[in-house]
């Protein structure tokens, strides 16, 4: 017979024994081979299978356990992560991309985010849970890469799924280091292994393979447009979190000052990449003078109608027209998203100085820098006559995207109008955009903002089925 003190004994070398095999594993795979990453789809595909299987199983506190891990590690890691975000992809601010990260792991639900639904009575109780999906299959943007898998790894594991990302071909490393970061977190959490997984070189053929496996449940698709369309077309399940055009109105009524630089804090933010990021202004004519004044008083860089032309021949291309008799359109240069506004300045001549932030401009309303999605600091801004005419605008700009709209104003009569002609899944007043996830402000964070599929600021419960449960004549025990 052993006594309690040798029990004890025994626990604590056991623990120690696992806590040194973890760490040197942990070890090993920062030196040799980052833990969810595969060569091919297929081997992926098995692993999280293989994961799922024994993840199933695993209740809502030990989710929870791992979870809380993942948090730790991401704020641990976000320098890392800011910094190889803005290495791999060519764009952004590492510092905001660090913020961003912290944001994650501090706001992103985890398992109390799922309810239960009971009914009970003379017939006895019925349930309606959350449950998990089984394996989804998740494809990431390059705007965001490691923000929006590690975001969405906290919703879906703590909704009880296991996760295939196929990450932006232009991203694949700071994504393979965010699927590693999980891991290492399931694992020293007492997780399995490879319950998030990816492919080392993602591509469409990767992307297909996924989408196609009977294995996955379940869809979600966080980019643009071509993308949330064709997971949508799968015959599966799918959540689609598409592109944005977020318009910004200002009014008389706002607090110019304000205005400016709110709208100058979240257009620059990561250099304009979120896709809930200020895109273009329309404001009154008679504070439009006082808005520019104060937009370059918080850091802009005003250009002339000359100048808007130059900066046209950088960061737009022409795309040729499909059918003879269409007119030629223009599409964004990918070379300028995200980069920082004093070397696309330089682009065209302007040597600005160093706390130089944003590109502004006055143009029409049909001028591409209002209708196309830029994601880059360059802000166009349109007058306008009156509040109406404002509306109409924005509505137009946002093209039906659903997605985010800005309104810097004290008229809640304004308000109401707007968020009403404009239905978009976000409406930020009198804030920086990204007030519209919870940064400096209430509310939870994603980087999935569903809109085409209407499940708006994902969490964990927008990756579960609801399953019933009845028993009838029991257990109502009034
Ligand atoms: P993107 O659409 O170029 O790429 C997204 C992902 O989809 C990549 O992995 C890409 O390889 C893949 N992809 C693209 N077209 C595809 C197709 N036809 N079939 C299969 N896979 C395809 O997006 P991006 O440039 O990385 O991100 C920017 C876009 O994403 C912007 O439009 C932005 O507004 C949007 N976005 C939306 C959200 C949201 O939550 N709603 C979040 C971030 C970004």
């Amino acid at each position: 017979m052993i006594d309690e003190k040798q029990i004890s004994e025994l626990v604590r070398s056991v623990l120690s024994e696992m806590n040194f095999s973890s760490e040197t594993k942990q070890e090993n795979t920062q030196e040799h081979k980052q833990l969810g990453v595969f060569d091919t789809m297929e081997e992926a595909l098995e692993a999280c299978g293989k994961a799922y299987a024994l993840f199933r199983n695993y209740n809502k506190e030990q989710r929870e356990n791992i979870i809380r891990e993942i948090r730790k590690l991401t704020h641990k890691e976000a320098e890392i992560l800011g910094k190889l975000g803005v290495e791999d992809t060519k764009m952004g601010n590492a510092y905001h991309k660090m913020l961003k990260h912290h944001l994650v792991a501090d706001k992103t639900p985890g398992t109390e985010d799922l309810t239960t639904t009971a009914w009970s009575g003379d017939r006895g109780l019925t349930l309606v849970e959350m449950a998990p999906y089984g394996i989804i299959g998740a494809i990431t943007p390059s705007t965001n890469p490691s923000e929006t898998i590690i975001c969405n790894s906290i919703g879906m594991l703590a909704a009880g799924n296991a996760v295939i990302f196929n990450p932006h071909p232009n991203a694949k490393i700071v994504s393979r280091y965010a699927v590693d970061l999980v891991n290492r977190a399931v694992l020293a959490a007492g997780g399995p292994e490879n319950i998030v997984c990816t492919v080392k070189n993602p591509t469409m053929e990767t992307s297909n393979k996924m989408v196609n496996s009977p294995l996955v449940k379940m869809l979600v698709a966080t980019g643009g447009p071509g993308v949330v369309k064709m997971l949508l077309s799968s015959g599966k399940k799918a959540i689609g979190a598409g592109a944005g055009n977020p318009p910004v109105v200002v009014d008389d009524t706002a607090d110019i000052k304000k205005a400016a630089k709110d709208i100058i804090d979240g257009c620059t933010f990561d250099n304009n990449l979120p896709c809930i990021a200020e895109k273009e202004v329309f404001v009154l004519r008679n504070v439009a003078d006082e808005l520019i004044h104060y937009m370059i008083k918080s850091g802009s860089y005003l250009i002339d109608s000359e100048q808007v032309k130059q900066l046209e021949e950088v960061v737009l291309v022409d795309v040729p027209p499909k059918n003879p008799g269409d007119k030629p359109k223009k599409a964004i240069n990918k070379d300028w998203v995200g980069r920082d506004a004093k070397k696309i300045l330089a682009q065209i001549g302007i040597d600005a100085k160093d706390d130089i932030r944003c590109i502004i401009c006055e143009t029409e309303f049909s001028h591409p820098f209002v209708q196309i999605e830029l994601m880059m600091p360059i802000l166009p801004i349109v007058r306008v006559d009156n509040f109406d005419e404002a509306v109409e605008m924005a509505v137009k700009a946002e093209h039906g995207n659903r997605h985010t709209a800005h309104l810097h104003s004290k008229n809640v009569d304004h308000m109401t109008k707007y968020a009403k002609a404009i239905c978009t899944t976000i409406f930020v007043k009198n804030a920086p955009s990204y007030a519209g996830i919870g940064f400096n402000s209430e509310g939870y964070t994603t980087f999935t903002i569903a809109g085409p599929t209407g499940e708006g600021i994902t969490s964990a419960k927008s990756f579960t089925r609801q399953r019933r449960c009845v028993l009838v004549d029991s257990l109502s025990i009034i």
